[in-house]
């Protein structure tokens, strides 16, 4: 018999099985809270549960399928995971913590691989496997603090994959990590590259998580060349979207622009940009771009970030730069590349 896979389960769910195993209905809240509160990966660590009940629960259920395989620290402290599937498939995530701040994040994947075919973006070169389904979303956090000890105030759906292609886990998943493990909606952020009819399905969901878009190019031709999906999703399109998104659901999206050396950081990028985004309700977040041997792309000079700012920021934007995280091991936005296994 399959065993039953606790994380993800409500409490009801979990009181449900124990029931039906002539456990009292108390026990069920001791387990939820050794999973949910204090990340503990094994039943023998459940000390306030009898024995018998540990036993029972050792037989017929597991905590979570996923493994952690390895992890890599940075000289930042930003710490990189690679986590191994059940079928094999590996996929990888990142915790963060930014300086002065008692916040600890996590960025974490939704699909192997990517299809979005972005040509600066290292997960691209993967090609796509296939979606994680919404206990392998959840195990990332759950495995991140089992392992560290520490509790995740923030979550970013920036690691692999598309997470409006993997909807309904998406959605699933920020519902068992604002329930069960109480992070709040304001302090989850999903981005994508800017699948429309999904943009607006979240609309109708009236979301209240921060939605970041990857924009990265000021209009569609260029936007066309960098990152395939504009042919099909336009850039005009992808605008007037996000607009009534914020109209609907009262939030302001944060723009994301990854800038690269002579592709899409002159002045006139930055002009461009500044006026179609105008009217979009928007903070913008500049992203430095982070260099790694598969790609031709560079790192925008000094200068050019700076004025590339000032440009947004005199057009009325609040930006801000990206603080650039564990790239000295490949933990960076965009560097996210472990091989599928065999
Ligand atoms: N597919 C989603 C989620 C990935 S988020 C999306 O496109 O938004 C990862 C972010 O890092 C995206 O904004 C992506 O465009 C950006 N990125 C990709 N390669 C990068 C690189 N080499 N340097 C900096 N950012 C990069």
């Amino acid at each position: 018999m399959e065993k039953l896979e606790l994380i993800g389960k409500t409490l009801e769910e979990i009181e449900t099985f124990m029931i039906e195993n002539n456990q009292s209905k108390f026990r069920a809240k001791q387990v939820y809270n050794w999973i949910y509160l204090k990340s503990v990966n094994s039943f023998d660590k459940m000390s306030d549960l009898p024995l018998q009940a540990r036993e029972l629960l050792k037989e017929r259920c597991i905590i979570s399928s996923v493994i952690l395989k390895e992890k890599q620290v940075s000289k930042d402290g930003t710490i990189k995971f690679l986590f191994e599937l059940k079928d094999g498939n590996l996929i990888e995530s990142v915790l963060m913590r930014f300086d002065n701040r008692a916040n600890l994040t996590a960025c974490i994947s939704t699909q192997v691989g990517c299809p979005m075919g972005c040509s600066f973006c290292a997960t691209a070169k993967l090609g796509f496997k296939r979606n994680l389904s919404t206990s392998e979303i959840i195990e990332q956090i759950f495995l991140i603090q089992a392992e560290t000890g520490l509790k995740v105030t923030n979550i970013v759906y920036m690691g692999q994959g598309e997470p409006l292609l993997n909807f309904e886990n998406l959605i699933s998943s920020i519902k068992v990590f604002r329930e069960q493990f109480q992070v709040g909606a304001r302090r989850i952020t999903v981005s994508t590259c800017g699948i429309i009819p999904k943009i607006k399905e979240l609309a109708k969901l009236n979301f209240q998580s921060t939605l970041a878009i990857s924009l990265h190019a000021p209009d569609n031709e260029k936007r066309t060349q960098i990152m395939p999906i504009s042919a099909k999703y336009p850039f005009e399109e992808l605008i007037d979207t996000l607009k009534s998104y914020t109209q609907t659901t009262g939030r302001r999206v944060t723009v994301e622009y990854v800038l690269m050396r002579d592709i899409n950081d002159s002045i006139e990028d930055a002009k461009k940009l500044a006026f179609a985004i105008s009217k979009l309700k928007s903070n913008v977040n500049l992203i430095i771009y982070n260099q790694n041997e598969k790609s031709p792309y560079k790192k925008p000079l000094k200068e050019n970030i700076l004025k590339f700012k000032y440009i947004l920021e005199a057009s009325g934007k609040k930006v801000t730069i990206r603080l650039e995280r564990g790239s000295d091991i490949d933990a960076a936005c965009g560097q996210l590349s472990s091989k599928f296994a065999k």
